[in-house]
């Protein structure tokens, strides 16, 4: 990898922007055909979203990205390829239920202390599910109802549509827990399009067969890394771009500190970022009111590190739902060794929004007494608190991914993926599969390579 204090100008094919999976992936499929592609990287770092840390005992932590499941085969794929291991996520035991101030166990994926809730619950899901399926994920805005189910929220729907009010609860804290959003925020169209995307809502939200199931042994960060080991010096950090100028011959991606000419750019970062670049020519309207339309989920990310997983003693797997309180979803977090013993949780949607005005000691205090009534007294004493608030973040500015509100997919999702000129856009919000997650991020790089090798170089 090169500093980008270190060069001033550069000559390439292709110019990527942002080395995050989709990037690197770019990259990567543009190495292997011989293209001469470099990558502008604002970071000191690669990965993006996907960032792996150690804390001070050395046990590696992904503050970003780190689950992978069984259908996201592409991310499989490159992590085979650069030799990146996977190990199960930790689900033995009984899991927590915390409701209206009172704690159960149950042993189901959904809570089932309600039974008529849950069931409920269970047969929205289906309903959903099968919903999900009538969207078409290459152009969800032609789906037969797509402006039906794009004038409305998530949240109106379950409010006409599921009547128990713990089925609904149950159901906003799985909207959370997929888009670090709340219900009344996602359209009910782009929320079927991410279900269809990632296969179904039981596979979104469940462990074992679903999104959750294996975490990587050098944490998921290694995989970017390796693929950047691999492209060498095509890897620029260090280096924000600000302006993305194009003619009918080149482009021109100038960044604080070097400019690269190129035939054609791939600009590989979340779309509320990529507004915020200055286009020469301007981009259309049409594009540019996507971009002003693609908020970022928001969500702090809190490992709490202990000697062991004491809560394994207790029969428990380390996983909550809970109703209330700023922790409202939890898993074990363990290395594979299980030493030290490592809770996360989750500070996602409105709890976010909320308490990231606050200080990391009031966050902290709130999360320990959050943990404290899920797992008892030994939960409040981690020996390291360690937390990741990705809305603060330039070069991201929330997570896990971008969303749309109602009306933004019917009358602007075309733009999402359509190339202007010589600009090609790629990060996983314009993934068709697994939308939202590194396996989409990786498939929408492969295939914004793609269609720069079918534009002839
Ligand atoms: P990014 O990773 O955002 O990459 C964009 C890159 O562009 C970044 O490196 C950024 O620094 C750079 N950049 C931005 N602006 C500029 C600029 N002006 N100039 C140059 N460079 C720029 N996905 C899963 O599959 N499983 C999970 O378990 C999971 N959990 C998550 C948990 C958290 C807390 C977060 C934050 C995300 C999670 N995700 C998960 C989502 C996943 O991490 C992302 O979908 C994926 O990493 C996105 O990759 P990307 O390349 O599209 O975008």
């Amino acid at each position: 990898m090169t500093d980008a204090h270190s060069i001033k100008q550069r000559q390439a094919d292709v110019v990527i922007v942002g080395a995050g999976l989709a990037g690197l992936a770019a990259a990567r499929a543009l190495a292997a055909a011989g293209v001469d592609a470099v990558v502008l990287e604002a970071r000191a770092r690669v990965g993006g979203r996907v960032y792996t840390r150690p804390a001070s005992d050395g046990t590696l932590l992904d503050l970003g990205g780190q689950w992978i499941g069984p259908t996201q085969q592409r991310l499989a794929a490159l992590a085979e390829a650069v030799g990146a291991a996977t190990f199960p996520t930790y689900v033995d035991g009984l899991n927590i239920e915390y409701r209206d101030g009172q704690r159960a166990t149950y042993a189901d994926a959904i809570p089932m202390n309600d039974p008529i809730a849950a069931l409920e619950t269970v047969e929205t899901l289906l309903e959903l599910n099968l919903m999900a399926q009538d969207v078409p994920l290459a152009a969800p805005w032609t789906a037969d109802r797509a402006a039906e189910w794009d004038a409305q929220t998530v949240a109106s729907w379950m409010e006409a549509h599921v009547s128990s009010a713990i089925a609904r609860m149950w159901l906003t804290l799985g909207v959370q827990a997929v888009f670090a959003a709340e219900p009344r925020d996602l359209s009910l169209l782009h929320f079927l399009f991410y279900v269809h995307s990632g296969g179904s809502l039981n596979e979104l939200l469940s462990v074992t067969s679903g999104a959750q199931e294996r975490r990587f042994q050098q944490g998921a960060q290694s995989i970017a890394d390796r693929m950047a080991a691999e492209l060498g010096e095509r890897i620029i950090l260090n280096a924000p771009v600000h302006t993305i100028s194009q003619n009918d011959r080149s482009v021109r991606v100038e960044s604080d500190s070097v400019t690269v000419m190129g035939q054609r750019a791939i600009i590989a970062i979340p779309p509320t970022l990529a507004g915020r670049l200055r286009y020469r020519p301007a981009l259309p309207a049409h594009r540019d009111q996507l971009t002003q339309r693609v908020p970022m989920g928001t969500v702090i990310k809190v490992h709490c590190l202990y000697a062991a997983p004491f809560w394994r003693d207790d029969g428990l797997s380390g996983q909550v739902a809970s109703d209330s309180g700023i922790v409202r979803v939890t898993f074990d977090n363990s290395p594979e060794s299980g030493r030290p013993g490592v809770l996360l949780s989750f500070i996602e949607g409105d709890e976010g929004r909320v308490w990231g005005r606050r200080s990391v000691d009031e966050r902290r205090a709130a999360v320990l007494e959050c943990l404290v009534r899920y797992f008892g007294d030994k939960a409040g004493a981690p020996f390291e608190y360690v937390e990741q608030n990705w809305a603060e973040e330039e070069y991201t500015r929330g997570c896990y991914a971008g969303y749309l509100p109602p009306g933004v997919l019917s009358m602007y999702g075309d733009a999402l993926r359509a190339p202007i000129g010589r600009l090609h856009w790629a990060g996983t919000e314009t993934a068709t599969v697994w939308n939202g997650y590194m396996d989409g991020a990786v498939q929408s790089g492969e295939r914004a390579a793609a269609e720069v090798l079918a534009c002839g170089l």
